[in-house]
């Protein structure tokens, strides 16, 4: 079966919309923020303000861990460029891969003709790998011969003001497969804990 991205939520802020809405309560209150005491009502009251306002700074409260597999290096390359992200990647230097996995583009695997010469390059590097790490060549150096292809795991955290810039970009149209892939399932993680922050009728507001 072919690999695809996969997406876990594994740590986010706390109340992630309660406390973007209480900062942007504080930036129109006199008082403390202790004494700021919100309703449901009020929360998505101010969530909708600062977006309409493009009060940006409230959304960089909150922040969002993901640890994804099932990508490609083609892909985590273009991830990385997002400059406001934290990354920590699984090492090619440190992990022995006695079996490497690679991802399948399905232009790929909807021809028969060529999944076949794919497969065989992908046999044919992996010997090459193998061969180079039995011989004595370190996993540093036999990594070389590895394709964009290979899958990689990655933890990425960032602020909901990054991740509306991310989702803006990589769920467009004109962003690769396999990266709007990854930014829709990143997007389903978001929408499911802070709903009145991350829905597709907001998209319009994410700069
Ligand atoms: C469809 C598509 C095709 C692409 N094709 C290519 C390609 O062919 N080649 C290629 O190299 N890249 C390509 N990219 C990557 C693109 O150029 C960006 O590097 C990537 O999308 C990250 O975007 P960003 O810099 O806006 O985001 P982030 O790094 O997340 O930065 C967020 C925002 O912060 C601000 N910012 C961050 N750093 C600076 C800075 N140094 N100076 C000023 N403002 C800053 C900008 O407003 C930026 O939008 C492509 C991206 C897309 C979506």
């Amino acid at each position: 079966m072919a690999l695809t991205p996969s997406v876990t939520l594994f740590a986010y802020t706390p109340n992630p919309e309660r406390v973007v809405a209480t900062a942007m309560r504080q930036s129109r209150y006199k008082g403390n923020v202790k004494e700021i005491d919100l309703s449901e009502e009020d929360i998505k009251r101010l969530i909708n303000l600062a977006l309409n306002l493009r009060h940006m700074s409230v959304f960089e409260h909150i922040s969002f861990s993901f640890a994804i597999e099932g990508i490609s290096r083609a892909c985590s390359h273009q991830f990385v460029r997002h400059r406001f992200f934290s990354f920590t990647q699984q090492s090619q230097r440190y992990v022995k891969f006695d079996q490497p996995l690679f991802i399948t583009p399905p232009t790929v695997l909807n021809s028969l003709e060529a999944l076949k010469i794919y497969n065989n390059l992908m046999d044919e590097i992996l010997d090459t790998y193998k061969k180079l790490l039995s011989i004595g060549v370190p996993e540093e150096d036999a990594r070389f011969v590895l394709p964009n292809a290979t899958e990689t795991k990655i933890v990425a955290t960032a602020n909901a003001r990054e991740l509306m810039h991310f989702f803006k970009l990589r769920m467009d149209k004109h962003a690769q497969w396999e990266i709007r892939k990854l930014a829709d399932l990143m997007f389903e993680h978001v929408s499911a804990v802070a709903p009145n922050i991350f829905n597709k009728d907001n998209i319009k507001y994410f700069e």
